[in-house]
Parts: C-alpha cells; structure tokens; sequence
C-alpha cells in the first residue's frame, strides 16, 4: 500500500485544477492524481469545433503536458473508493492510502442507451459535439446540407452543460442563415425536457433565436433508437395522455447523449440515492466522510455541471481540505456558480451565469444585459478568453476571478 497525503481521482478539468490550487497553499502537500487517460481535453471548446471555429487541435494536449509537476501520477483507473479504510484501489492491482480524498472522475455519456446510436455515429448524417472525433462531422455536415430536416436533440436533465444541445443547434442555423439556404432546412430540437433552458431569465433572449431561425421546439421528447442507414429517429413523447412513439426521418442528426454517475462513484457508499456523490453543497465536504472531497461533473449538488463551475469549486475544495487535514473549520463557500456561454450565432453569445437555486450571477455590470440580450462581448469571452483561462489560469492554481467566498 502506497500513501500520500491527498489522493486525487481524474485529471480532467477538476483533478488538475484542484492539485494546482492545493500546491499553492500547502507546498509540502503529498498529492497524487490517478488517471488512465493519456490526453485532456477541453470540452466547451468542441462546441467551437462543431460550429467550424476551433480546430480539434485547439481542445486537446497530452495528459502528461497538463499533469503537475509536483503530483505523483497514477497510470491507471480506479476501481474501488473504501472510504471507511481511507483507501482507493486502482485496476493496476495497487491500493493507495490517503489523509483526505478528492473525487473528481467526471460523469459518463451513456451511449449505448439509445438502440442502434452506436453503430450510427460517424455516418449517416448522425453526430455529436459530445466527442471529440465527432465534432469535426458536425461541421460537415452543416457545411454540406443546403435542404432537409435537420434534429437537434437533448436528453433528460442532469447533463454537462446543459447549453450545449442548443448551442450546436444554433451554431449549424446561423451557417445555412449566411447561406441562404436557411429556409430550405426544417430544423427540430426535440427536447426530453419541457423548458428552452432550466432558468428562466435567459429564456427570451434565447426564444428570439429559435423565432429568427424557425426552429420547431419539440418538448417532452426523448430520443430512444436512430436507425443510421435508414435515416430515422425514434422518439418517446410524453404528454397529459401518456407516452407515444414518433418516427421521424432526418437528413442530419445531432445527438446528445444521456449521461450518468460513473460506475466507480455509483457502485461505492460515496453515491447518493441518483449516484452522483453525496456532497455539502457548500464546503463541497461528503456529508458523511470528512476527509473526502469532491467536485465537477461527478458531483450531485445542483449546480451547472460545467468547467466554470470546477473553476469555483477548486479553491473552495483547496482551502477546506487544507483546513480538515490542520483539524480547523472550514473556511470557504461554494454559492453554485456556474456558466454556460450559449453561442446562439456566429459572434454573439447569451452568456448564462448562475448560481444554486437559478440565482443569476453575473459577471458584468447591469449595463451589459447579459441575461437579456446577446453580446459580442460573451462570443470574445468564449471563442478568446475562456480557453486561456482554463489552460494557463485555472489548471495552474491562478485564481483570478474565482476566490472563494468566506462562510458566514
Ligand atoms: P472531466 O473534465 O470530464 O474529467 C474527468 C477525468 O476523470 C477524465 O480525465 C477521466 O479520464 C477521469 N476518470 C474517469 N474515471 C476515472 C477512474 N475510475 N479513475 C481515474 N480517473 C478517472 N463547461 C463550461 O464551463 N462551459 C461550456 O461552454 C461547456 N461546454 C461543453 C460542451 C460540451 C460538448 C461538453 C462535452 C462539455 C462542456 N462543458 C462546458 C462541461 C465541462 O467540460 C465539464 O463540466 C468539465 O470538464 C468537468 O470537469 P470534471 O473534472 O468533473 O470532468
């Protein structure tokens, strides 16, 4: 058995901004990350790629290019979390032992869900800006579609960035728009839930998207089986006389996938009754294992699983493990932030910031109107600024913008 002082499960966007905010505190801090993958990407930019602004090269680097110098990293998977012995077991056969935990695995997109999608993706005009091998078809798809139907689709709540159906949607209208072949195309989101977006405030400014392309909204509508070669979606509707079945034949097909708790935090007494990890929603503490932590997508608060969510959560997990393992209170507050830029055209972004409850949280003054327009200033903020926050800011421990606030 190896031990470390914290053990760090993910090196996504929460594992890796989490050690770099922990170094900057405690120097002498024993961490290590596990984590299997070789590459780390960053996923709100494939909704760029999908849209023909990003190329995939801009999302990706080698995992080993982001990984701290200072963490001792785990090549492999872990499979087990004993919180009760302050042990992970890894899928190399190693267990580690640690003083506090940090669970950060992500969520997983549970493909195979809908019959037939596997097998469809990547042809026949079915797609998804959910991978990043996929995203690039989207783009062409959109470039080479001048008439048809064309269907959007988002699944039941919770996902990561819940924009990004819609985004995709967007992204695709405003190009046939520039076209002119805009008109030619019967766009559809059919949507599993029953609102454009969760909070309302942003609904307007989004309606008048959905007006000025002519989408058709399709609520209550979930996607169960793509039949690729024959180019057809099935849907379950639900509505006040139950549940029905619709066929419907499409050109082009953006999928989103349902997505859940990974089976590590699923199986393990960390869960919660949905799976997700059974966290205080603000020190970001297990409810019921002191020295365990979380955040990011694995995480069962109500927050936008987003990464501008993780970019709060970090230096909140940071100064209260610091504080758990001195046996001090903990200190600091996580209010729910999280921020979801909907690129709803090609240079202009409503960009939704929010809190827990739907509290808005803007970063701009009143003047902006952020919730209720969209701004040319949102699109500069994620096609130039984000990107490099997220790669020189947040996954080195610079907190600019995101200190965490002091519990009462
Ligand atoms: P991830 O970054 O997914 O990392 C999880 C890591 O854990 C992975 O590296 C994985 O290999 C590892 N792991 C999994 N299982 C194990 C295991 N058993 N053992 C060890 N390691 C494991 N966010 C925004 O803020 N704005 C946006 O505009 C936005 N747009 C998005 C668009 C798309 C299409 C997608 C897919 C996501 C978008 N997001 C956006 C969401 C954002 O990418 C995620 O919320 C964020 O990456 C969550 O960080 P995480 O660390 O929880 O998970």
């Amino acid at each position: 058995i190896t031990g470390h002082d914290v053990v760090i499960i993910g090196g996504g966007a929460g594992g890796i901004a989490v050690a770099a905010s922990l170094h900057r505190r405690e120097p002498a801090l024993d961490i290590a990350i596990v984590e299997p993958a070789t590459e780390h990407f960053y996923q709100p930019g494939w909704t760029l790629v999908g849209g023909g602004v990003f190329t995939p090269e801009q999302t990706r680097r080698t995992m080993a290019s982001v990984m701290p110098s200072f963490v001792t990293w785990h090549r492999c998977a872990a499979t087990a979390l004993l919180p009760d012995q302050h042990q992970v077991e890894l899928d190399s056969g190693a267990t580690l032992r640690y003083r506090a935990l940090v669970v950060a695995p992500g969520l997983t997109l549970d493909w195979s869900a809908i019959e037939g999608l596997d097998a469809a993706l990547g042809h026949h005009g079915v797609t998804s800006n959910y991978r990043a091998d996929l995203a690039p078809y989207t783009w062409s798809l959109t470039q080479s579609m001048t008439r048809g139907r064309a269907l959007f689709t988002q699944p039941p709540m919770p996902i990561k960035c819940a924009g990004a159906p819609q985004k995709a949607m967007y992204l695709s209208c405003a190009e046939w728009e520039r076209k002119g072949v805009l008109g030619d195309i019967d766009v559809n989101f059919h949507n599993a839930g029953g609102a454009l977006f969760g909070v309302a405030a942003f609904v307007p400014a989004l309606e008048r998207y959905i007006r000025r392309y002519g989408i058709q909204c399709r609520f209550q509508q979930t996607l169960i089986a793509v039949d690729g070669p024959a180019r057809l979606a099935r849907f379950q509707v639900t509505s006040e006389a139950g549940n029905d079945v619709a066929e419907v034949p499409f050109d082009m097909l953006h999928v989103v996938p349902p997505q859940r708790a990974p089976e590590l935090v699923r199986t393990s007494v960390l869960a919660n009754d949905a799976g997700w990890l059974d966290l205080t929603p603000e020190t970001l503490q297990h409810t019921r294992f002191e020295d365990v932590f979380g955040l990011g997508d694995a995480s069962g608060t109500s927050n936008a699983k987003t990464a501008a969510a993780v970019r709060k959560q970090a230096p909140v997990v940071a100064d209260n493990l610091v504080a758990q393992l001195k046996g001090d209170p903990l200190p600091s507050c996580y209010r729910g932030y999280g921020a979801c830029p909907l690129t709803v055209e090609r240079g202009r972004v409503v960009l939704a910031e929010f809190g827990y409850g739907g509290e808005l949280q803007p970063t701009f003054p009143d003047w902006v109107n952020q919730a209720r327009q969209a701004t040319r200033l949102g699109w500069h903020i994620k096609a130039r600024q984000l990107p490099f926050i997220y790669w020189n800011l947040m996954l080195k421990g610079h907190e600019w913008l995101a200190g965490p606030d002091r519990r009462a």
